[in-house]
């Protein structure tokens, strides 16, 4: 009996390899995507004559949640890069079950089985509800801790 496996050892090397460079190439675009958006945001010439100041607004406010929910994938990326790191990738961070090869492929951030990740939406469906009533700055700092 090796005593040096892996805890996910359910996933070969080759496989991790393959989830790792998606992750790495997904976080590439996001960053492309932000650094995009936050130049298009700072350019007061691009659309000042066609957009009165209330359109403007929702349109900055709309990309300020897109760029939170991005900057918050990239958190994500970046910390299960770390997990690939450490061997702790591709288990449930409840139940310590062993996530699938297929289910990774699918969303390669994922750190929770089917199950949990069910059980987890649900309450955080209404969780979500009473913050967004409450503030919507308070939203934003409740991501920054996931
Ligand atoms: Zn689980």
């Amino acid at each position: 009996m090796g005593t040096n496996q892996r805890r996910n050892s359910h996933l070969k090397d080759d496989q991790i390899k393959q989830l790792e460079d998606l992750l790495m190439a997904q976080k590439e675009d996001l960053l492309n995507k932000i650094s995009d958006q936050t130049q298009y945001a700072l350019d007061p010439n691009e659309q000042k004559e066609q957009v009165d100041a209330a359109n403007n607004n929702r349109e900055k406010e709309q990309e300020a949640r897109l760029l939170s929910r991005q900057g918050f994938l990239v958190k994500k990326i970046s910390k299960t890069l770390l997990d690939i790191k450490t061997g702790e990738y591709g288990l449930c961070k409840e139940c310590d079950a062993d996530i699938p090869f297929e289910r990774l492929m699918a969303r390669p951030v994922a750190d929770m089985c089917i199950t949990c990740k069910e059980d987890s939406e649900m309450s955080e469906k209404s969780k979500l509800y009473k913050k967004v009533s409450k503030s919507l700055g308070k939203t934003a700092q409740e991501y920054g801790r996931l």
